[in-house]
């Protein structure tokens, strides 16, 4: 999407010092992320990481803003001109009707969550297609001939499956626990190229969906910390996956999950969501910034701060 090109003051003096209490200035500019709660969140360690490593007067901020607060709280960011904003749980559909500008991609998704300031109000995008994307273009495989079976209906398979209409794969098979779900996961793509694509299946039929699938996604919490022992496939069905089919975990605690360790059990690659996060945070500060952004450096924050989160 093309906007105008932001300024992006620097920091001239030693930047460590200053963003240890001096370097916020009358020129330091917003950022931050909006949830409720927020408090849990690993952006704003990843952003500020990699403003830092730019020397940047930039600060990245945790909002904790309730549902009823969205609209005070975007009035409030133009207000004070915060130059751009991620949206997590639970703001990433709300905020769609208060936005001037919205993505092709987000529209498709159903969820923003990524918003910058333009001249008439707020544009927004979906940065996750491209999170979700990025391990799997760093392949060599072609996606062509690809079945690709996405575990679970919520908003993270949503950008899973947008991101697998874009790779080309030509069927998208989502399984679910619940058939009133299912049904409304299925007749909400407007998309003819999506609509091609997708078909959805209960749980119980996951004994003939394996089989066939190239690449299987996990977009359930199921196997998330604290619950580690959980898998949202049981050891017996990987038995049935093909050779050289790819288990892909969106959760990124533990690393890896139980789902992605019985999937390496039977000799499959896996991924895990660390490199999700970190790519849908890159996407999000490259559009903000307008310019390129140390990838390197948002990978290894967050990988310091998972392992320092992570009970030893
Ligand atoms: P969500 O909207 O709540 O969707 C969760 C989905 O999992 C729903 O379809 C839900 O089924 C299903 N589910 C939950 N428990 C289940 C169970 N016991 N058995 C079968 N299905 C179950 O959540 P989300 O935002 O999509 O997030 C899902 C996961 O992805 C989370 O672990 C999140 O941390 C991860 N995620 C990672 C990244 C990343 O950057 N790596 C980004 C986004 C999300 P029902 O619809 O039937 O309730």
């Amino acid at each position: 999407m093309e906007r105008n090109a932001l300024n992006t003051p620097k920091i001239s003096e030693n930047y460590e010092q200053s963003r240890n209490g001096q370097g916020i200035d009358g020129k330091t500019r917003l950022l931050g992320v909006l949830g409720y709660p927020v408090e849990h969140s690993l952006s704003p360690v990843m952003h500020n990481a990699a403003i830092a490593h730019l020397q940047l007067n930039y600060v990245y901020l945790p909002f904790p803003v309730h549902p009823d607060h969205l609209i005070q709280a975007i009035k409030g960011f133009e207000a004070i001109g915060v130059v751009g904003a991620n949206l997590t749980i639970p703001h990433k559909q709300s905020i769609l009707p208060l936005l001037s500008e919205v993505s092709e991609r987000a529209i498709a998704v159903g969820a923003v969550n990524t918003i910058w300031r333009t001249e008439q109000g707020w544009g927004g995008t979906n940065t996750d297609v491209d999170g979700f994307l990025a391990p799997l273009q760093a392949l060599p495989q072609s996606w062509q001939d690809a079945t690709v079976l996405v575990l679970g209906n919520g908003g993270a398979a949503r950008a899973v499956v947008a991101g697998c209409a874009d790779l080309g794969v030509p069927a998208i098979q989502v399984a679910g626990r619940s058939a009133e779900k299912l049904q409304q996961f299925q007749t909400s793509w407007t998309q003819p190229t999506i609509q091609s694509r997708l078909s959805t299946h209960p749980w119980d039929a996951l004994p003939t969906l394996v089989p066939q699938a190239t690449l299987i996604v996990n977009t359930t919490p199921i196997g998330m910390a604290p619950h580690t022992d959980a898998s949202p496939l049981p050891p017996e069905l990987w038995a049935l996956a093909k050779p050289g089919a790819i288990a892909y975990d969106l959760i990124y605690t533990p690393r890896p999950t139980r789902f992605l360790h019985d999937a390496q059990q039977q000799g499959l690659s896996i991924i895990d969501g660390l490199e999700m996060l970190v790519q849908q945070g890159a996407a999000a500060l490259k559009l903000w910034l307008q310019q390129p952004v140390p990838i390197d450096i948002m990978r290894t924050t967050l990988e310091t701060s998972l392992a320092q989160r992570s009970p030893s």
